[in-house]
């Protein structure tokens, strides 16, 4: 893995933050994505030796800039992460076409970009791990998060099409989903909800991002090299 060029996408905060950390201690070069945390991801960037590269991941021209960027400032590319995502509670009945079109956007819509626009220079090369991240509520549905948990459904059917379609060329499309884990994401609950979920979760934790980006490392690794098409869900037993 030493000296693979690693691009991480939504890489600035929680899950991508401990990822980009993860595959620098194998010295692999990290290209940290971001959309609006820009201190923040040049921070890590600064301390993890790496770059920091802005792109809203919905707009497929300013990730295809992103990925043309990638590949003339390392001419390689060797892992794609695709773990930029946003979540929402509403009940479904509130959910207007513009909630629908922004969690697609960037949940659905982006892994699609990201991984179209970084495809052509992983058939030429015959090599390329790509990591999608989901969710556990993409396996078997949330409630009050209909959108979220469609959309990361939609990310597992991409992972296990795309890995059938890909094999033949030497490239692997894995697929991580978290369960429970404590970023950002998951400020709105209190301390009582989050205790309710860990007395629900059979290894009795909510799990760090640390957990979720060793996931990741493996599916990118060379002890995942007859791995693909899987999903790999860090959640504490919480989902089996
Ligand atoms: P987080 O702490 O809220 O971080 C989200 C990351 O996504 C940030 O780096 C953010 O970048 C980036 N992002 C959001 N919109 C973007 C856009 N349009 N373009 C580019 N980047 C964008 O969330 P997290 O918990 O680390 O989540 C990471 C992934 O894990 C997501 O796909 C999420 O759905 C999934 N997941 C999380 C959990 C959980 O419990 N935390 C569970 C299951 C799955 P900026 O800050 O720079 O905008």
């Amino acid at each position: 893995m030493k000296g693979e060029v690693v691009l991480i996408t939504g890489g600035s905060r929680g899950i991508g933050a401990a990822a980009a950390r993860r595959f620098a201690e194998d010295g692999c070069r990290v290209v940290i994505n971001y959309c609006r945390s820009r201190e923040q991801a040049e921070a890590l960037a600064r301390e993890l030796g790496g770059w920091a590269v802005q792109a809203d991941v919905s707009d497929p021209v300013q990730v295809q800039g992103m990925i043309d960027n990638v590949l003339d400032k390392f001419c390689q590319l060797d892992i794609l992460v695709c773990n930029a995502g946003v979540a929402q509670q509403k009940l479904f009945g509130d959910l207007t076409d513009a909630d629908w079109r922004g969690i697609f956007g960037v949940n659905v819509d982006g892994v699609f970009h990201a991984i179209r626009a970084a495809l052509p220079h992983f058939i030429h090369r015959k090599q390329g791990r790509i990591v999608t991240v989901s969710s556990m509520w993409g396996q078997v549905g949330g409630s009050c998060e209909v959108a979220y948990s469609a959309s990361k459904a939609a990310v597992i059917g991409l992972t296990k099409a795309l890995a059938k379609e890909l094999g033949p060329s030497g490239i692997t499309v894995n697929c991580v989903a978290p369960g429970v884990i404590d970023t950002d994401m998951n400020c709105n609950l209190d301390e009582q909800a989050l205790q309710a979920l860990r007395e629900e979760t059979p290894l009795g934790d909510i799990g760090t991002p640390e957990d979720v980006a060793a996931c990741i490392h493996f599916l990118a690794s060379p002890a995942a090299r007859f791995i693909t098409g899987q999903v790999l869900a860090p959640n504490g037993g919480l989902v089996v």
